[in-house]
């Protein structure tokens, strides 16, 4: 958990509020619009990762342990009554940015998956019978303080009545090994948060079941500047305090160019304007939302003297007392 903290510049336990707030810088500081660097793209990554896992949006990704033990692998997918059972699928989280639902994109999406193992075709090695049970799979045993025979599955065998004569080195008798593979994933605009694809029979292989699903969901990721409410997009617009008393013609960045209006004098604060079809399109259903630009005072953290002595003047005034 700490390498999230320290990816975001912070002490291990760090509040909410600060994990919030690191991650906003750093987030506009590697933000691919204003950093087109190689680097940008590897580290707002990082910090976008870092920060829905340290605010338990998403869970830390958990190191494989191999197995290597020597285990039957068609205990769990035994064949019952001439059915295969399917593997259970593999669950992968695909982050996107607010941008590519904005635009649409085609993922390239990278995982590890596991592969009937190609030596011993998924048996695990070669077998013999088991010689404890002589291939019976249970044991009878006469158990004289409850005075009946007890039947016990074979512990040898685990009570499949065979053992591996020689386990498979590929894959250390799993039956499968991990590899990586890729797909590349089309993401249409307008795509929902927590939306599920799914990519059939091409997950895991398990021995003596058929190959598992993939089941892609779609996690879009906070934006430290827009926020995307069904397909309405949000964002606060900093205007110098004069500019709202004296009106102006402003330039507002939206995720599809600048797009010019005006401040009327007199503008209050939070006064929000509706920038029609500037928010994001469905492309399923062919509906665009609206974007909102709330408008929110700049105040200066420092002033010049001059600036103090021109505020001073004006407080006193009529219409700023
Ligand atoms: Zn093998
Ligand atoms: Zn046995």
């Amino acid at each position: 958990m700490n390498k999230y903290y320290e990816i975001l510049g912070l002490k291990p336990g760090a509040s909410e509020e600060e994990i919030k707030k690191a991650w906003k810088k750093m987030a506009l500081q590697w933000h691919p619009d204003r950093n087109p660097s190689e680097e940008a793209k590897v580290k707002i990554q990082e910090v976008n990762e870092a920060y829905e896992i340290l605010m338990g949006k998403k869970q830390a990704p958990r190191e494989e342990i191999p197995n290597h033990g020597f285990r039957n692998p068609f205990d769990q997918f035994r064949n019952r009554g001439g059915f295969r059972m399917k593997a259970r699928p593999l669950n992968l989280v695909v982050d996107l940015t607010i941008e590519d639902v904005f635009n649409g994109t085609t993922k390239k999406i990278i995982y590890n998956v596991n592969r009937t193992c190609g030596t011993c075709n998924g048996v695990g090695g070669t077998k013999k019978v088991c010689t404890v049970c002589s291939g019976r799979g249970f044991k009878n045993e006469n158990n004289f303080a409850m005075g009946m025979n007890v039947f016990s599955m074979c512990n040898s065998c685990g009570g499949a009545g065979q053992i591996f004569a020689e386990a498979c080195k590929t894959c250390s008798s799993n039956g499968v090994v991990n590899q990586t593979e890729s797909v590349d994933l089309k993401i249409t605009r307008g795509i929902t948060h927590a939306s599920k694809m799914v990519y059939t029979n091409s997950g895991n292989d398990v021995p003596g079941a058929n190959r598992g699903d993939i089941f892609f969901t779609i996690n879009v990721l906070e934006h430290p500047i827009y926020t995307l409410e069904g397909l309405n997009l949000h964002k606060d617009e900093e205007i110098s305090f004069i500019d709202m008393v004296l009106g102006k013609n402003i330039e507002v960045d939206t995720l599809d160019g600048r797009v010019k209006f005006t401040i009327q004098p007199g503008c209050e604060a939070n006064t929000t304007f509706r920038l029609t079809k500037k928010g994001v399109t469905d492309d399923e259903i062919g509906v665009s939302g609206d974007l909102y630009v709330k408008i929110v005072p700049k105040i200066p953290k420092e002033i010049t003297p001059e600036e103090t002595q021109i505020l001073e003047n004006l407080r006193s005034s009529t219409n700023f007392s």
